[in-house]
């Protein structure tokens, strides 16, 4: 069992379409992946008839952004992507980020780097992110690397960084998971916040469904995994892990860091339990 339930595609910020992650991804030898990408369900079709050609399950999922104070990803997996509830979610969350881009480019524009909004956006699934606008601004000159954008201009506090609209992480996990989608917490070891404030957090976001902190992801340090690992347990949540890879020159490749997930095979056997009671009951 090597499962990556935490990849990006270019119906998102990914570099690699659908078809080349599931490819690559058997190529690194996973035998489960997910792809979450941000705010849309337009990769998992795809990746799901790649992954049948090839013999890799694909699970459908998505990598929500949500948190009215601090932002907090949101994973969601094994829910139907064609469910007209959640298109409905997932294009109100596209519409916000669709206003916030409109907003940074207008800034970057006052900065005298103009870029075309529609260049910020993913291939065919409009969803704009600060990735593509970043690859923008480095094919325009204005930033030599994708750091330098974030770090100069992109970051919160930064130059040109509005913050996107985003409905309470409670809501969101009570939407997403009413609509039979598995809740884990994405990388809690990248919030901005300190493991005491999300300790607080926990009861409220279990109560509205949360099923699972992602402890094992590329981003975290060993002492991080084993902690969120020990937290998810004491709270008698799923633990998952991912790579998060964006198929991008110097980010986490496929695969990346999971060899630390050793309790992935009894991990993915209870996710994959919970996807199928939340199906049976939706
Ligand atoms: P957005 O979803 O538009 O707010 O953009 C956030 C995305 O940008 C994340 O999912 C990452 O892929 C990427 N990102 C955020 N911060 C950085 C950073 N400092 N360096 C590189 N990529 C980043
Ligand atoms: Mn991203
Ligand atoms: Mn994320
Ligand atoms: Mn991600």
């Amino acid at each position: 069992m090597r499962a990556d339930l935490h990849l990006h595609t270019t119906a998102s910020d990914g570099k690699d379409c659908p078809e080349v992650v599931a490819r690559k991804a058997r190529e690194a030898g996973m035998t489960l992946v997910a792809i979450t990408d941000h705010d849309t369900v337009a990769g998992v079709a795809r990746a799901q008839e790649a992954g049948r050609a090839i013999g890799l399950p694909v699970l459908s999922g998505v990598e929500l952004s949500c948190g009215a104070g601090e932002e907090i990803h949101l994973l969601g997996y094994g829910m139907d992507a064609t469910n007209a509830r959640m298109d409905t979610l997932l294009r109100a969350q596209r519409a916000q980020r669709a206003l916030r881009m409109q907003a940074m480019v207008e800034k970057l524009a006052l900065l005298g780097m103009p870029v075309d909004p529609q260049e910020a956006q993913s291939q065919g699934a409009g969803v704009y992110s600060r990735l593509r606008l970043a690859d923008a601004m480095i094919r325009r000159g204005y930033v030599p690397s994708t750091k330098e954008a974030f770090d100069r201009y992109l970051s919160p506090g930064r130059a040109a960084f509005v913050p996107c609209r985003r409905m309470p992480a409670e809501e969101a996990i009570r939407r997403l998971t009413s609509l039979g989608a598995t809740a884990v917490l994405a990388h809690p070891g990248r919030l901005r916040m300190d493991d005491g404030t999300l300790q607080a957090l926990l009861p409220a976001w279990i109560a509205a469904g949360l099923d699972g902190l992602e402890a094992y992801h590329a981003t975290h340090s060993d002492a991080q995994c084993a902690q969120y690992d020990r937290m998810a347990r004491r709270h008698g949540l799923l633990v998952t892990g991912g790579s998060d890879s964006h198929g991008r020159a110097g980010g986490a490749r496929i695969g990346e860091q999971l060899h630390r997930w050793r309790s992935a095979p009894a991990d993915v056997a209870a996710l994959m339990e919970r996807i199928r009671k939340k199906q049976d009951a939706s």
